[in-house]
């Protein structure tokens, strides 16, 4: 049982129980400092564990090996795998994440082919978007794929993949347009099978988030049958706008688990230290950046949960891609916050590898560089705020909140361009 139960209905709290007791008593602490050593690059014992306990895809219909849940049961969920830190979190969400686009724009085939046996850890999966040339702009794609007969011919780079070492296969967006094309139906998402040709060239030294096999991919003119397409040719930026809402909740989800562990570890630190003859958490300084942290932390999951009963009550379009973009900037940035002051609240120590906050603190900064940058965050939040208020402004349904001001008739002095400024 914890505080926020009532936010979760009786099935969903099962399944958070359910994941709290697995990552409690089935996963050794030396899986994760082999992974943070570089000594496991892709960890396929942790998904076969996970899959065992029938956990991945909760959202996705029984007949593919999900549970028909929704997005509260899935952060629940990965809130509880957080802990474990943001290279398991992601092999935990990729299922999710690769799912969606089966699960929303894939034939039965390639569920059958593809999620059935990602969900059942019998395929280990990964999503290719960013490149060489940029991650934020999705429509400079530069990845190329020509038609041959029924195939079509693959070639380009992606960079930063998470399980370009140890994936069986690849989602992969490729330009199949011309230039005559809007770039909004030039580029197309590929299913593409690691065997089908395709070589990991370079493995990362990353700062955090190490043993999740993130590299490089080269695709030289790699063969793919057309049915390895999801949805239809030119559909992938659609498919993209739908893929962006797994990977930006999981991310979420995934660093309320991390900042709770890093403030619980602060949290006993402080009760345990003494200086000046006190513990340390009934000195001000020490205690208020515990309740900081708190706060935060409860801000931070009160924003995801919104996020996602939005999503669960059938909420699409802008509203939702903005309330998905703030929970996911919100929650990481803040996440960041509160690994931050776990730092400082351990003193030297926690700087050392006797505590795990410093590869807490390595982690989290990652969370707001992927799956779309803070900066990308606010581009859609404003986006969709001016879309909204101008929305608002036509149907007349504002408040004249203006007119409450004391001097407000004074319209001379509502200047806004120079037009505005008259002399008479
Ligand atoms: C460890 C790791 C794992 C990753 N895993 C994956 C993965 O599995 N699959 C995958 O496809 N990608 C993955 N990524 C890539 C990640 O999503 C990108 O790094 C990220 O989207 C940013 O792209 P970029 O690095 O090319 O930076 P750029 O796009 O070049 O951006 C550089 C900077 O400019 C800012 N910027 C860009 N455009 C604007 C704008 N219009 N307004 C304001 N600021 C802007 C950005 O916010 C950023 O600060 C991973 C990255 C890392 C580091």
């Amino acid at each position: 049982m914890v505080y926020y139960d009532f936010m979760l209905s009786e099935r969903e709290n099962k399944i958070k129980e359910q994941v709290r007791k697995f990552v409690k008593e089935k996963i050794d602490p030396g899986l994760l400092k082999k992974m943070d050593r570089d000594e496991v690059q892709f960890p396929t014992e942790f998904l076969t564990a996970v899959a065992e306990e029938n956990l991945l895809g909760l959202r996705f219909p029984k007949k593919w090996g999900g549970q028909g849940m929704g997005w509260t049961a899935e952060i629940a969920a990965l809130e509880e795998i957080g802990p474990l830190g943001l290279a398991l979190g992601c092999q935990y969400s990729m299922p999710s994440i690769v799912g969606e686009a089966f699960d929303k724009f894939g034939t039965e085939e390639q569920k059958e082919k593809y999620l059935k046996p990602t969900l059942e850890a019998r395929l280990f999966s990964a999503e290719a978007l960013t490149e060489p040339r940029g991650g934020s702009n999705f429509f400079g794609a530069t990845t190329k794929a020509t038609k041959d007969g029924d195939d079509y011919l693959l070639t380009g780079q992606k960079r930063f993949v998470i399980g370009a070492e140890g994936a069986d296969y690849f989602l992969v967006y490729a330009r199949t347009g011309d230039s005559s094309t809007s770039p909004k139906d030039a580029i197309t998402l590929f299913v593409v099978e690691k065997d089908m040709g395709v070589e990991t060239k370079y493995l990362y030294n990353l700062l955090g988030c190490r043993g999740g096999g993130a590299g490089r991919l080269i695709f030289n003119k790699v063969r793919v049958p057309k049915e390895n397409i999801i949805g239809s040719e030119g559909e992938g930026g659609r498919i993209f706008y739908q893929m962006m809402i797994p990977e930006r909740m999981t991310s979420a989800a995934g660093v309320l688990g991390l900042a709770r562990a890093a403030l619980d570890v602060a949290g006993i630190y402080s009760a345990k230290r003494k200086q000046f003859g006190k513990h340390i958490r009934e000195w001000q300084g020490v205690s208020f950046k515990i309740a900081e942290s708190q706060m935060l932390l409860d801000a931070s999951r009160a924003i995801t949960y919104m996020a996602a009963k939005a999503i669960d009550s059938g909420q699409s379009g802008g509203t939702c891609r903005r309330l998905v973009s703030e929970a996911k900037r919100f929650a990481t940035e803040k996440g960041w916050d509160i690994v931050n002051h776990a730092m400082q609240v351990c003193g030297g120590i926690g700087y050392t590898q006797i505590y795990p906050i410093e590869r807490m603190l390595r982690d989290m900064r990652l969370s707001f560089i992927w799956t779309g940058t803070s900066e990308i965050m606010n581009l859609i939040i404003q986006h969709e705020y001016y879309k909204d208020l101008f929305e608002k402004m036509k149907s007349e349904s504002l408040r004249d909140s203006e007119a409450d001001a004391m001097d407000s008739g004074e319209s001379d002095e509502k200047v806004f361009t120079a037009e505005d400024q008259r002399l008479d």
